[in-house]
C-alpha cells in the first residue's frame, strides 16, 4: 500500500494490537506491553515438533512431516487470541500471526525451499457452520510473508469428533484417515499450516495425505504449540 494511502487511513482507521486492542503506529505488529507478554518458544527445540525440549513428548514417534515451527506456546494472551480469531478471524491477527511465524520459519527453516503453503481443511459443513476457515486465513497471510503460493490441496471429507475433548491416544485413532488430497502433487516440498499444534495428529494425518499424493517433503508452522505434559497429552 502507498505510504500516503496509509498514513490517511490510519487517520480513520487507526491500527490495533491484536491482542488487546490499543491503538499502534503502523510500523507496530502488536502494542510493547504485550510484546513483553508474548510466550515465545526459546531455548533447546525439539527438531520434530518445535517446543522446547522440557514439554515435549515425542518419544520414539515418528510423523510423516519432517518437523514442525511454532513461535509461541498455547497460553497466556496468544491462547485468548487464538480462540478470538476462530471466531472473528480479524486479519491484523493474522498479519501479527504470520509476521511472527514467518520469522521462526526464516530461522528454523533456512535450509528449506517450499514450493507453496497450504493448510489444514475444514468440512464443508465445518466451514459453512463458521464462514471461514481460520487456518486458511492465517496461512495466506503466511505464504504473503513468506512471499510463496498458497495452494488449497487437502480435504476432510467427514465430520469427526472434535478433538480437544479426547485424550492424546484418542486424538490419533480419531483423526486417523480424516484427510485426502485433492490432487496429485509429485516431487512438492510443502509447508502445511495450520492455527495450533497439540499431539500433532491432525497434521500427522494431512502429511500422510499429502505423502500419499506424491509430495516428497513437508515441513509444518502453526501460531502456537500445547506445551506437552502429564497424563492427558503424554503420548
Ligand atoms: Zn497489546
Ligand atoms: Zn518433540
Amino acid at each position: 500500500m502507498p505510504k500516503i494511502t496509509e498514513t490517511i487511513l490510519s487517520l480513520f482507521f487507526p491500527r490495533r494490537c491484536p491482542f488487546c486492542g490499543d491503538t499502534i503506529s503502523t510500523k507496530q505488529q502488536i502494542c510493547k506491553l504485550c510484546e513483553e507478554k508474548l510466550p515465545v518458544v526459546t531455548g533447546k527445540i525439539c527438531p520434530r515438533c518445535g517446543r522446547g525440549i522440557d514439554y515435549c513428548r515425542c518419544g520414539s514417534l515418528r510423523f510423516h512431516f519432517e518437523r514442525c515451527v511454532a513461535p509461541f506456546y498455547y497460553e497466556g494472551i496468544v491462547r485468548k487470541s487464538i480462540i478470538n480469531f476462530k471466531f472473528y478471524a480479524r486479519q491484523n491477527s493474522a498479519s501479527a500471526y504470520a509476521f511472527y511465524t514467518a520469522d521462526a520459519i526464516k530461522r528454523e527453516y533456512s535450509d528449506e525451499h517450499f514450493d507453496f503453503v497450504t493448510c489444514v481443511p475444514l468440512t464443508g459443513a465445518e466451514r459453512k457452520k463458521r464462514g471461514f476457515n481460520q487456518s486458511e486465513i492465517f496461512a495466506r497471510s503466511l505464504a504473503r510473508e513468506l512471499t510463496l503460493p498458497y495452494r488449497d490441496t487437502l480435504l476432510k471429507p467427514n465430520d469427526v469428533r472434535p478433538q480437544r475433548d479426547l485424550t492424546a491416544k484418542e486424538r490419533w485413532r480419531n483423526i486417523s484417515g480424516a484427510f485426502c488430497a485433492a490432487k496429485q502433487l509429485n516431487g512438492a516440498h510443502v509447508l502445511l499450516v495450520d492455527d495450533i499444534v497439540t499431539t500433532g495428529a491432525t497434521l500427522d494425518d494431512c502429511a500422510r495425505a499429502l505423502k500419499a499424493a506424491g509430495t516428497k517433503r513437508i515441513c509444518c508452522a502453526v501460531i502456537a504449540c500445547v506445551k506437552l505434559g502429564g497424563e492427558a497429552h503424554s503420548l
